[in-house]
């Protein structure tokens, strides 16, 4: 598998009035050629701080790299000038956020603001920018584009205007589409079609997705592998197969067993009892021995290091490291 980004032991924290925030503390994951990798996890983990970072987003202060690399591209973006990264951020990776109203300019036409990214990234005339417009909302399918883009946002459904905003995301053909809980803020019927879009999308430009959700329902619709994020650190990767039908961290346990399952008649949704750790200071060991049913001594003493169940499994968990034994043993 070609690897488009290698995100290694990346730190962010930020400064609050309360104090130091650990919010991104050491995530490591690749992201291949024309996959999606779904991000999940509940709100605070770390999953929006990850992908900010990757855009180089990530307002300095109150925030603050801690460490840490981001490859896209054989260049470590950690490292590249302000100006170098504006010119990788919208051409080359772009980010699309949950709300479409805020990413859209409510005085200008839906053609002058694709006209415009085009413009700005690509040696094009006006004419021939226009003509990328109309392919762009053909591409993410607005009928009657050359119609469409006379007419301003708010002349669009929240649905249509996500797509919008897609297209704008994509006129540059991008390798790397980041995507904020693209589809939160639209109902049900809608979420699904942009969600279909997404793979259509992927299917005609080959374009790798990293997908930021809550929702464990979009995450069995659209990717391809999962990282599951807690308390600042991914605790376990693995396929979609892998992570839904034999999940061993038990933080993701949790989650599927917090989903309700239209499958099984009479299936409860069970909560997972606790709340995360206080990221002020986050605990050396498990971040999830507080709330964890399996916990033993050595959990929240030392962090597990990360143990591979298979070439694209993996999970930080004392359960599946067989040192944990021998520490038992030897206490
Ligand atoms: Fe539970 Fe320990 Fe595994 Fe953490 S390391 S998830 S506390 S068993
Ligand atoms: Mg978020």
């Amino acid at each position: 598998m070609e690897k488009v980004l290698e995100v290694k032991d990346l730190h962010v924290s930020f400064k609050t009035y309360g104090g130091e925030v650990k919010a991104v503390r050491g995530v490591t994951f690749d992201l291949h050629k024309g996959e999606t990798l779904a991000i999940v996890g509940e709100s605070g983990c770390g999953k929006s701080v990850t992908s900010q970072s990757i855009m180089r987003l990530i307002p300095e202060p109150p925030g603050r790299f801690d460490g840490g690399s981001i490859v896209f591209k054989e260049k470590d973006l950690t490292k590249l000038k302000d100006s170098e990264m504006r010119k990788i951020r919208g051409s080359d990776i772009s980010m699309i956020f949950q709300d479409p109203m805020t990413a859209l300019n409510p005085t200008l036409t839906i053609g002058d603001q694709l006209t415009e990214g085009i413009l700005q990234h690509m040696n094009l005339s006006k004419e021939q920018a226009k003509k990328v417009a109309v392919q762009m909302l053909d591409l993410v399918g607005i009928p009657s584009p050359q119609v469409r883009l006379k007419q301003y946002p708010h002349q669009f459904s929240g649905g249509m205007r996500q797509r919008i905003v897609i297209a704008m995301a994509l006129v540059c053909q991008p390798e790397v589409l980041i995507a904020d809980e693209p589809t939160t803020a639209l109902d049900v019927t809608i979420q699904a079609q942009i969600l279909e879009l997404f793979r259509d999308i992927q299917k005609k430009t080959g374009v790798s997705i990293i997908l930021i959700t809550h929702d464990l329902g979009v995450v069995a619709q659209v990717a391809d592998r999962i990282a599951v994020m807690y308390a600042g650190k991914i605790v376990e990767t693995g396929t979609r197969r892998e992570v839904f039908y034999n999940p061993q961290h038990p933080y993701t346990k949790g989650l599927l067993n917090s989903v309700p399952r239209l499958d099984v008649d009479g299936a409860e949704l069970i909560p997972i009892a606790g709340t995360p750790p206080d990221l002020f200071s986050p605990p050396v060991g498990c971040p999830f021995t507080a709330r964890c049913p399996y916990a033993m001594e050595v959990c929240d003493k030392v962090y597990p290091s990360a143990t591979k169940l298979s070439d694209s499994h993996g999970v930080d968990c004392w359960l599946q490291d067989e040192r944990a034994q021998k520490l038992l043993a030897n206490r």
